[in-house]
């Protein structure tokens, strides 16, 4: 077990309803040595929900920093891990889906807070309006049913209710789309992904993903301080046309920064790429 890190012997607790813990606590456990307890009595679902019942009112990063500090309250702890997550249009392709993800360590005692966000196209992220009588295997192959589970409710009613979440059944979910259907002034009713981590082995792999970059940025020092955290805080786009020179749209250097004090690094793109193809420069191809 590694206990050199900045967190090793450490006591951190996970604010989670939906089951996060299962991939977050044995990776933070191996590769950082923070014991990582898990607090799910929290009723996460206040601070918003997918399925739209209650809005987030805040943005990810704030809503995942708030939710680790009601787990942090609650079990008295100065050390915090919460998740927050994201579904929409892809914003350059618009009929593909991205799940954005973003996990947060919350440190109180050295007085940091250490982000990583993961982005992915791998979703099952889709809804449908239906009435009783379609056929709607197709949509729930899509939807990976029943690995991953469904939300049903009616497509009108003022409130949206009543609402259906964790449906794994086939027979349990057509019972449910006829009775949404009839409580609905349009006589259909709404199928919907259920994103919640627990109910999307997808997603789960997704915050997966991302709980291993965390570790890694944990595990990076500052180079001028030392502090746990450092990594990519921001990116500079503008990489040199290769014909022409001019600046494009593409990303030319990754921002390296600290949690604690203001030092900054550039760093040219990872992949090696120095110069655009023609095709990204709006001075050759107005
Ligand atoms: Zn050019
Ligand atoms: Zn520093």
């Amino acid at each position: 077990m590694p206990t050199r890190t900045a967190y090793g012997g450490k006591r951190a607790v996970l604010t989670t309803m939906h089951g996060k813990g299962a991939v977050i606590v044995p990776l933070l456990q191996s590769r950082l040595g923070l014991t990582v307890e898990v607090n799910p009595g929290i009723d996460t679902d206040s601070l918003g929900t997918f399925t739209k019942e209650v809005a987030r009112k805040k943005d990810m990063l704030e809503t995942a920093i708030e939710k680790a500090h009601l787990g942090m309250t609650a079990s008295r702890f100065s050390i915090g891990l919460a998740s927050e997550g994201s579904f929409g249009p892809h914003p350059a392709i618009p009929f593909l889906a991205i799940n954005r993800e973003i996990i947060v360590l919350v440190d109180d005692e050295r007085g940091i807070v250490v982000k990583e966000f993961v982005s992915s196209e791998d979703t099952n992220f889709s809804s449908l309006v239906v009435d009783a009588a379609i056929d709607i295997t197709d949509f729930l192959n899509r939807a990976k049913f029943p690995r991953h589970a469904i939300v049903v409710s009616p497509n009108q009613s003022l409130d949206d209710r009543p609402t259906f979440k964790g449906i794994r059944e086939r027979t349990v979910l057509n019972g449910l789309i006829r009775r949404c259907a009839e409580a609905s002034s349009d006589g259909k009713a709404l199928l919907q992904t259920d994103m919640r981590a627990n109910f999307n082995p997808t997603r789960m792999k997704v915050i997966e993903c991302c709980a291993h970059k965390l570790s890694q940025r944990i595990l990076s020092l500052c180079p001028q301080c030392r502090e746990a955290g450092w990594g990519i805080v921001d990116i500079e786009r503008g990489l040199p046309c290769g014909f022409c020179d001019a600046p494009t749209a593409l990303l030319r250097s990754e921002i390296l920064g600290c949690v604690r004090c203001d030092h900054r690094e550039v760093r040219a793109r990872s992949d090696g790429l120095r110069v655009a193809d023609q095709m990204y420069c709006s001075s050759c191809n107005p």
